[in-house]
């Protein structure tokens, strides 16, 4: 069993398959082109994959294959087929932007994939260009009407932007409609996003909710999840993800590895360890003592609810997968 520093069970592994996205959103990424990390430094599936038997082993239950954006990374259904076949009741996901997912669905499907969280920011087509810079929304659309159609369990992740897709009761409408939970996700704030982005807060976005519908409870939390869900009448549940409140943290259970072997304890922080050299020597000790050493350091809190400009995140979005 895998436990950290403050007594937190950690059984949910995050790999992040690259660091490249077809999207430039303005809350995860810069908008001018800079230069990718050279795809010979990113560890080959083969490698990865290796990490993530150790990290099996050890107790990992839950392993989301994110990025960047991961249907970028060619046969990617045949690195999921490789977790699949080492555990077959692996919880095994992914996180998209959708864009490439209509021609990929049913391979992932096959491969094992069973849940699948897509980012949709907006159902106008001008809205979801201006956060994506470029224009996604059709593509986005038909990748998720295919993921519906192979039967993988959908997940709609959304991040409102203050003046620009704050409006997010028609997304809001959208999932309810197809019986996709929606997330609300708080925009945290880093180094890389646009300067002036500012997100909507919880409470703004439970007081857009509820001018149109009736919020009849809070869901009792489920302790694994990052999302507090609340119920609407008519029985449909929509979460709110919100780092900027404490208790964000006290339940963490994830660990993250990016494509080039860092091993991360914390979205906020910049702490990493390589797993690099122990992989490719094949030494799994080292590997399993760089895995109990990153729980070990790992922070107890991330400081997005400290309000100081000095104190926003370096960390990337598109690097960490999220
Ligand atoms: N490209 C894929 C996608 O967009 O779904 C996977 C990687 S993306 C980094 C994973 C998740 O992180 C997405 O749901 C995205 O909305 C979220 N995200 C990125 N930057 C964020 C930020 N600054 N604040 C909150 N969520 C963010
Ligand atoms: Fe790409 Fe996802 Fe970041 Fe958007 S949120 S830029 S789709 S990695």
């Amino acid at each position: 069993m895998l436990i950290d520093g403050y007594g937190r069970k950690h059984d949910y592994l995050r790999v992040s398959v690259t660091e490249r996205c077809n999207f430039r959103c303005q809350y995860c990424m810069p908008e001018k082109p800079f230069s990718w990390v050279p795809k010979e430094n990113l560890l080959s599936y083969e490698e990865l994959f290796k990490f993530i038997k150790v990290s099996i082993d050890e107790g990992i239950k839950k392993v989301r294959i994110t990025g960047g954006e991961p249907l970028l990374r060619e046969q990617l259904d045949v690195f999921l087929k490789m977790i699949f076949d080492y555990k077959n009741d692996i919880d095994l996901a992914l996180t998209t932007n959708a864009f490439l997912l209509k021609g990929a669905a049913l391979r992932l499907k096959e491969a094992g994939l069973k849940r699948i969280n897509i980012s949709l920011d907006s159902m106008q087509e001008d809205i979801a260009a201006k956060i994506a810079q470029k224009n996604v929304l059709p593509k986005v659309l038909e990748g998720i009407e295919e993921a519906k159609k192979v039967g993988l369990k959908i997940k709609i992740n959304c991040v409102p932007i203050k003046g620009i897709n704050d409006d997010i009761m028609e997304v809001f409408d959208y999932c309810k409609d197809n019986k996709f939970p929606v997330r609300f996700i708080e925009f945290m704030e880093n180094h890389h996003a646009k300067k002036e982005a500012k997100g909507l807060t919880s409470d703004e976005i439970l007081d857009r909710v509820s001018k149109k519908y009736k919020i009849i409870r809070k869901v009792p939390r489920d302790t694994s999840s990052p999302a507090q869900y609340y119920e609407i009448e008519g029985g449909y549940e929509f979460g709110i993800i919100e780092p900027h409140k404490d208790d964000f943290c006290a339940a963490c259970n994830r660990i993250r590895l990016t494509a080039e072997g860092h091993l991360i304890p914390c979205l906020y922080f910049e702490d990493a360890m390589s797993i690099k050299d122990a992989i490719k020597n094949d030494d799994v000790d080292k590997a399993v003592e760089i895995l109990r050493t990153v729980l070990k350091n790992k922070p107890e809190k991330n400081k997005w609810s400290v309000k100081d400009d000095n104190e926003v995140s370096s960390r990337a979005f598109y690097q960490t997968g999220g």
